[in-house]
């Protein structure tokens, strides 16, 4: 394979943390090949940027860097360039049409083939387009050395989605549900933990739909449990979660295991049960209430964050008011908050009586400055208690180390005498929307 020859490989991660994941099946794939990374796209030999497109303002970030890249790819024609992800299995072929600079396109499935697909566009000089969803998801490589240094790692548990909420493309872009086998999962736990990862977050569109027909471990909660066993593992958290099929046995498992972090994302998009019909989410507001205080029960510490969509075809004032109402009773700790646009394909793009831009813009904006008062109210309430850090590396300002708490909050702190990987007691003294900071309260030396 020509491709062999050392070459350098730059990636450009956009969307999710499945995204990111994917970008390191990716780079590990290349590193196998015998190329190199480097942090610069103008030194690559090879540039693939992996998409997202689940909002129109991701695809137009998108578009926006792939006309960069192909600007780049004018100066130096002998560069390889690459779309991947989810805008590159959705308008792959008109993207190569838009930007005839691109070399290949491929979609999420398609990325175990990343080899064969190099050897097609370098040696044939052809363009690929790779987008068959009914392939599996590839199985992850895991490349000694390279997440060394790393405390928290990622796991793929499951791909795609059979929920088909109505202004949702993802089920079209990353297939129908499969999960992988316990077994692999298990293996790359191992493998991240012998890295010296000690946290470790398992992804998938909806892990509750999480499935594995023989064997003992066979449901979402069976192989959390079993992960809880790994030798050598510190924390455990997952991503995300569908509130239709959060079932008591994931609730109790909060009360049950020790290393699962008391902190859930758990999307609820609308407090209007019309809206909530209209985005065939297939649960009431009395439905989420009922699981918030299930899990609050079980662990009262609980942190709760949740994605929450306004200006969805048809939502009124009395509507978006029942979102704010829900917001208020109860309280999470953060938000995601966005202005629905329409997904070609999806089913709400269809839909008659969409909200003006102007009024979907005037009810973000009012849901975000509540968000960040209940944010802070809830970050000050830390202010002089002690708290467990995983401490993840240096604070963004470079003067101080930072990590997080069991329910996701990042704290800033100065330490000389602790490194990245240990758990340590930190009392909080201040607090902010986005970060807390602490003093470690354990005296040091
Ligand atoms: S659960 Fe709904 S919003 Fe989430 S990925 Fe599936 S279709 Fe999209």
């Amino acid at each position: 394979m020509r491709i062999l020859t050392p070459k350098l490989f730059h990636i450009s991660t956009m969307g999710c943390q499945m995204n990111d994941y994917d970008s390191d099946f990716l780079s590990q794939t290349l590193i196998r090949l015998g190329l190199s990374p480097t942090g610069a796209p103008e030194d690559a030999d090879l540039v693939l940027v992996n998409t997202c497109t689940v909002r129109e303002k991701a695809e137009q970030k998108a578009c926006s860097l792939l006309g960069r890249m192909s600007r780049l790819k004018k100066k130096k024609p002998e560069l390889t360039l690459g779309v991947a992800g989810c805008l590159a299995q959705h308008k792959g072929k008109q993207l190569m049409g838009r930007f005839p600079e691109i070399d290949f396109v491929m979609g999420p499935r398609d990325m175990a083939r990343l080899p064969e697909i190099l050897d097609t566009v370098v040696s044939r000089r052809t363009r690929v387009v790779a987008d068959r969803l009914d392939l599996l998801r590839p199985e992850a490589i895991c490349r000694p050395g390279y997440f060394q240094g790393n405390i928290t790692g990622q796991i793929a548990i499951m791909e795609g989605c059979n929920n088909f909420c109505s202004y949702c493309i993802v089920p079209f872009v990353r297939g129908r549900e499969t999960s992988r086998s316990p077994g692999e999962i298990i293996q790359e736990a191992e493998y991240l933990v012998s890295e010296g990862v000690g946290e470790i977050t398992l992804l998938g569109q909806n892990v509750n739909s999480y499935r594995w027909e023989s064997g003992d471990i066979r449901t979402f909660t069976d192989l959390l449990k079993a992960l809880n066993r790994l030798s050598g593992l510190l924390r455990l958290r997952f991503t995300t979660s569908h509130p239709k099929d959060l079932g008591k046995d994931l609730i109790q498992a909060f009360g049950e295991l020790e290393h699962l972090c008391p902190h859930i994302h758990l999307p609820f998009q609308a407090g209007s049960n019309r809206v909530l019909h209209g985005m065939n989410r297939r649960y009431t507001r009395e439905h989420y209430m009922a699981l918030i205080h299930a899990l609050r029960d079980v662990r009262p510490d609980m942190a709760v964050t949740s994605d929450v969509m306004v200006g969805f075809p048809g939502e009124t004032e009395p509507d978006f008011l029942l979102t704010m109402d829900l917001i208020e009773r109860v309280g999470f700790d953060n938000l995601y908050s966005f202005q629905y646009s329409d997904r070609k394909g999806a089913a709400a793009a269809n839909m008659d009586d969409k909200i003006d831009d102007r009024e979907k813009a005037s009810r973000l904006a009012r849901l975000q400055a509540r968000q960040k008062q209940i944010t802070l109210e809830k970050n000050n309430k830390l202010v002089g208690h002690t708290l467990e850090v995983l401490i993840e590396g240096e604070s963004r300002r470079g003067d101080q180390l930072s990590g997080r708490t069991a329910t996701n909050k990042v704290v800033n702190f100065k330490t000389s005498c602790y490194n990245k990987g240990s758990l340590i007691q930190v009392i909080i003294v201040r607090a902010a929307v986005n970060s807390l900071t602490g003093e470690v309260c354990v005296p040091e030396g």
